[in-house]
């Protein structure tokens, strides 16, 4: 068994399409960044990469580079996960923290997890996906940002 751990922050922007683990939540505004920002996605790519010690989003998918402008980060996903595979792994269960002041995710939790599962050939049952805010303290709390915590176990 092999355990990875990911982390991502991304600053929020009015305007920007608000998608979290490819869900698109409605919203006046969303994560900025390069690719589509999904910021729990970026976490558990960078968690499943960690466990097999395979380096990081950044090496994988550079901002330097145009093709992934935009990107759909849960294409980005499948991608990856096909790395795991290869290697000889599978999901034994993901556990992702969204930290995020508003709006409430809850209603939209069960939808992502299926999109997640989806994506990694994987039972909805292995994927949790849960949502807090940091009681309007820091960058999530004063709306300045959102950030997203991931860690994976691997068989
Ligand atoms: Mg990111």
């Amino acid at each position: 068994m092999r355990i990875g751990y990911g982390y991502d922050a991304h600053r929020l922007r009015a305007g920007r399409e608000c998608v979290l683990c490819g869900v698109l939540v409605p919203c006046d505004f969303g994560p900025d960044g390069h690719s589509d920002a999904d910021v729990p996605v970026h976490a558990l790519m960078d968690a499943l990469l960690g466990a097999l010690a395979l380096g990081d989003i950044g090496k994988w998918f550079p901002d330097s580079d145009e093709k992934w402008r935009m990107a759909d980060s849960v294409k980005l996903l499948r991608v990856v996960y096909s790395a795991v595979v290869e290697c000889g792994y599978t999901l034994g269960n993901a556990d992702i923290t969204i930290v995020l002041q508003s709006p409430r995710l809850s209603g939209h939790i069960e939808q992502m997890r299926q999109v997640l599962a989806d994506a990694m050939e994987s039972d909805i049952g292995r994927i949790s996906i849960k949502a807090t805010t940091e009681e309007k303290m820091c960058f999530t709390g004063d709306g300045t940002g959102i950030a997203a915590i991931a860690v994976v176990l691997l068989e």
